[in-house]
């Protein structure tokens, strides 16, 4: 993803009082994250970790204690020790971000904190697909949820399936439909927040980074399953930029289902929530819904479980090409349809064995079962992760 821009004209930053000074330098503002990410620290912790010696980070803190970024909490007193015993951390409640996923049906939004924790949510049908009836709904919901936050908001992410090119414009979404729509810039006209717009899988793999399991790992992938199939990727504590989805159509089996693409056997025939639903409605010959295919698929119904048992053994294969190509070891299973490979959870693993070599294949996935909310709270850490600390 590029460097998220600022709504131009509305840089005036709503914040704690005071919390707008001078131009914080990045080394305390590196600090300021570790504690964000991490929690309360005391500076001997801090400098430990970061290998610096005790008044250069004294030196560093000044600035973040005097913005109000950081503050001392709780002091551990003990024989001999002073100051730099007490413990420095954020003030997650004085912050509120909003975040917003579109998607062809629902605009989903989320209210949190700075550490993203959900305040309060919205969920409203789209009134249509039409660029500034969806630009119109969206504004709406920020502001219902301004309203609701009881304090400035400090920044909005919103996110969309597809490219999003710059932090500006939406090249190419396949489930809006939109071609190069600069849908940042249409916002801002209407929001008075600076805003911050992102794929979708980038928000989610930046939840992961600063509040999820991706905190303690500086390489880690996250592969997700649902409508459509997701790729993040971060190394050294980076993401890695990709302007394409580049797992969603990967060839699992040259003998497999079709996709809309017209590939045969690829990760988006295989397991998308879609095409799974479409493959055992024909076999049943009745419309059976993506939660149902599950329900079924536990209940021991053969076509069902076929399909669900093909897609987690499909999800198993793109793990283990994802490790392959990146050498990434730690990934991180995610998506709104996730379930699917706890349900076939040894699929999962025949999959990802069957070309593995070395210890890659002990590494287990994370499965992290998420609601679709879980998309809007990412779309909130973009957000933060573009103006913390400001
Ligand atoms: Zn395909």
């Amino acid at each position: 993803m590029g460097d998220p821009q600022f709504a131009t004209g509305h840089d005036q930053l709503p914040g704690p009082e005071g919390r707008r000074g001078p131009e914080l330098p990045d080394a305390s503002k590196a600090l300021a994250v570790d504690v964000l990410v991490h929690g309360a620290q005391s500076r001997a912790q801090l400098a430990k970790k970061s290998g610096l010696s005790a008044p250069t980070l004294t030196r560093l803190v000044r600035p973040l204690l005097d913005a109000g970024v950081l503050v001392e909490s709780e002091s551990v007193r003990g024989p001999g020790r002073g100051r730099s015993s007490a413990l420095l951390d954020v003030v997650a409640d004085d912050y509120r971000y909003v975040g917003v996923k579109l998607t062809s049906e629902s605009i989903y939004a989320v209210l949190t904190n700075l550490r993203a924790e959900v305040l309060a949510s919205q969920t409203l049908s789209e009134p249509s697909l039409d660029v500034p009836d969806v630009v119109s709904a969206v504004a709406g919901v920020i502001s219902r949820l301004q309203e609701e936050a009881g304090r400035p908001v400090q920044g909005v992410g919103v996110t969309v399936g597809g490219r999003v090119d710059g932090g500006e414009t939406v090249a190419d979404s396949p489930f809006l439909h939109w071609h190069e729509v600069p849908f940042r810039t249409m916002l801002a006209e209407q929001v008075d927040v600076p805003l911050f717009l992102a794929n979708d899988v980038v928000g989610l793999t930046m939840a992961q980074q600063w509040f999820g399991y991706g905190r303690t790992y500086a390489d880690f992938a996250l592969l997700t399953v649902g409508a459509g199939v997701g790729y993040g990727l971060v190394i050294n504590h980076a993401i890695v930029p990709t302007s394409v989805s580049p797992v969603s159509h990967l060839p699992i089996d040259p003998h497999g289902p079709l996709c809309f693409a017209g590939h045969r056997g690829c990760m988006t025939a295989f397991a998308t929530s879609g095409a799974m639903a479409d493959a055992v409605s024909l076999a049943r010959r009745r419309r059976t819904t993506y939660d149902e295919v599950l329900d079924l698929a536990e209940a021991g119904d053969p076509a069902a479980s076929r399909v669900v048992t093909e897609a987690a053994h499909a999800v198993g294969r793109a793990a283990a090409a994802i490790t392959s190509l990146t050498g990434v070891e730690r990934i991180i299973l995610s998506g709104e349809g996730v379930r699917l490979v706890e349900i076939a959870s040894e699929s999962l693993h025949a999959g990802r064995v069957e070309y593995a070599c070395g210890r890659a294949s002990d590494l287990e996935p994370v499965i992290w079962p998420m609601d679709f909310l879980e998309w809007a709270r990412g779309a909130a850490v973009v957000a933060i992760q573009a103006s913390f600390p400001e």
